[in-house]
C-alpha cells in the first residue's frame, strides 16, 4: 500500500511550505488540493461571475479546463493550458477559493480528481477535508494549526519580505475571515478529524515542524 499522509488545517498554518518539506526530506510527492478551488475562484473572476452564486459556480466547475501536474519540482496548476501557479495566490483569489468550496458538488468534483491524483503513489496531500473526506485511510493525519494572530504574523512577514504592502491588522482580519468561512460552512467545515494528530506551531520553527512531521511519517513507513 502506498504510503500516504493525510494533511488539514487552516489558512496560513503553513501547510504547503511544511507538505512541500516534508514531501522532499522523505522523497515523496506534494498534491496541494487548495489549488484547485483557488483556480476555480480566479475562473469565476475572470469570467467576471460572481464566487457567491452556486449554480454559476457549479457549471463553472464542469467545464473547467484545470490540469494539476505534481513531480519532484512541486506542483504546476494549468488552466485553459496557461500555468496560473502564481496567479493563484493573491488575496482576492484566496477568498474567491474560499467562497466556490463551500458548494457540495463542487467538492464532490474537486474531491474525485484528487483521489485520482492520489491513486497509488506515496504522496502527502494538504487541504482542509483530506483526512475526513479525500484520503480517509491515510496512515499518517496531520491538523496542522498555529494561533490566528502568529498565522497573520508569519503571512504578513512573507508580505513584507515580498514588498507587499497591507497592515497586520488587515492580513489578521483577512485571516479571521477565511477561518469563518472555511470553519463555519455547511458542506464539510473545516475540524480537525477525531484520529488526527494536531500539531500546533504557534512556538515552533520551520525545521521542528518539519522534523516533528517527517519522524511520525519514518514511523508510519517502517510499522
Ligand atoms: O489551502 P489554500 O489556502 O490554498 O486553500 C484555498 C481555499 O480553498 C481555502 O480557503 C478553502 O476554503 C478551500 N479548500 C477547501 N478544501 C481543500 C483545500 C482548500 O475547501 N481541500
Amino acid at each position: 500500500m502506498p504510503l500516504n499522509i493525510a494533511m488539514d488545517g487552516p489558512v496560513g498554518a503553513g501547510k504547503s511550505s511544511i507538505a512541500d518539506a516534508v514531501a522532499a526530506r522523505l522523497g515523496i510527492l506534494h498534491l496541494d488540493t487548495g489549488a484547485m478551488y483557488r483556480a476555480l475562484g480566479l475562473k469565476a473572476l475572470r469570467e467576471g461571475l460572481d464566487p457567491k452564486d452556486e449554480k454559476e459556480m457549479v457549471a463553472l466547475c464542469g467545464r473547467l479546463k484545470l490540469d494539476v501536474r505534481i513531480g519532484r519540482n512541486g506542483q504546476t496548476t494549468l488552466l485553459d493550458g496557461e500555468d496560473v501557479s502564481g496567479l493563484i495566490r493573491t488575496p482576492e483569489v484566496s477568498m474567491a477559493a474560499s467562497t466556490v468550496s463551500r458548494y457540495a458538488e463542487v467538492r464532490k468534483r474537486m474531491v474525485a480528481r484528487q483521489q485520482e491524483l492520489a491513486a497509488g503513489q506515496d504522496m502527502i496531500v494538504d487541504g482542509r477535508d483530506i483526512c475526513t473526506t479525500v484520503l480517509p485511510k491515510a496512515q499518517l493525519k496531520i491538523y496542522l494549526t498555529a494561533s490566528p494572530e502568529e498565522r497573520a504574523r508569519r503571512r504578513w512577514a512573507e508580505m513584507q519580505e515580498k514588498g507587499e504592502g497591507g497592515s497586520y491588522e488587515e492580513v489578521l482580519s483577512q485571516v479571521r475571515e477565511r477561518d469563518r468561512q472555511d470553519m463555519g460552512r455547511s458542506v464539510e467545515p473545516l475540524k480537525p478529524a477525531e484520529d488526527a494528530v494536531i500539531v500546533d506551531t504557534t512556538e515552533m520553527n520551520f525545521d521542528q515542524v518539519v522534523d516533528t512531521i517527517a519522524g511520525m511519517a519514518g514511523k508510519v513507513r517502517n510499522a
